[in-house]
């Protein structure tokens, strides 16, 4: 069974955004003006985190953590979701059925990665990036949670391609629109349950580890901490 997860090398990562707009613009995510933003309204699938880094009392750094839904294998969202809106797939996904969501935000409450997002109003795109929205996924009405689905619509067109080939989706058949727009080559996308994949061998590294583990939510996004990068891919 293919269990698809995420490998974010810290040591790579740049904070550059592009895995946030290529977010944005893969999933019809609507922009916000200046005075929502400023409300704490805009809509953001994954964001840059910032942490201190370095002991108490001396002079912190600041580091920038790219933030996607992490599809946990134990996720509490799915837990407290009256309306059964949001679900496991079979291949760990963890997705959102909008036409359910009635918008009551428990998930939201419940979620550790505040990864969740509320649609605060009806979701409006000036000319001309109307003619830019993505046929394959669904625009989100107000008054909605909405998050990341690993590029969903994705996976689904992978799996069509490797039915017309007779033959099982395979690691590296599809990769969210985040992963392949890092120009840093910062992160990574496939089967953790495959031992000869990437992603595989990066979780079972020595810099490897998840947020907030202890919570036992169990991350399928994996993190690599700071350190030598050289011959871990
Ligand atoms: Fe649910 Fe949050 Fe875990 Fe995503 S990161 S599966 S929204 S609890």
């Amino acid at each position: 069974m293919t269990r698809w997860g995420m490998v974010i090398d810290l040591d790579r990562c740049t904070a550059c955004q592009a895995c946030v707009v290529a977010c944005q613009v893969e999933n019809n995510i609507p922009p916000v003006d200046q005075a929502d933003s400023e409300r704490g309204r805009g809509i953001s699938w994954i964001r840059l985190a910032p942490f201190r880094e370095g002991e108490h009392g001396t002079r912190p750094s600041l580091r920038l953590v790219p933030i996607p839904c992490m599809h946990c294998e134990r996720p509490p969202c799915v837990k407290v979701c009256p309306a059964t809106a949001t679900v496991i797939g079979h291949e760990g996904l963890v997705g959102q059925i909008y036409a359910r969501c009635i918008g009551c935000r428990y998930c939201t409450t419940a979620c550790p990665y505040t990864v969740r997002q509320f649609n605060w109003k009806k979701p409006e795109w000036p000319q001309p990036m109307q003619d830019g929205l993505s046929p394959d996924v669904s625009v989100r009405p107000r008054g909605v949670v909405e998050k990341c689905s690993f590029c969903h619509h994705r996976l689904q067109r992978a799996r069509d391609q490797a039915r017309m080939e007779d033959r099982t989706l395979r690691d590296g058949d599809y990769l969210p629109a985040c992963v392949e727009s890092c120009p840093a080559e910062a992160m990574f996308f496939g089967d953790l349950d495959d031992p000869r994949s990437v992603v595989a061998r990066l979780a079972a590294g020595p810099r490897a580890f998840r947020l907030l583990e202890e919570l036992g939510t169990k991350p399928k996004v994996i993190y690599l901490s700071k350190g030598e990068s050289g011959g871990d891919v």
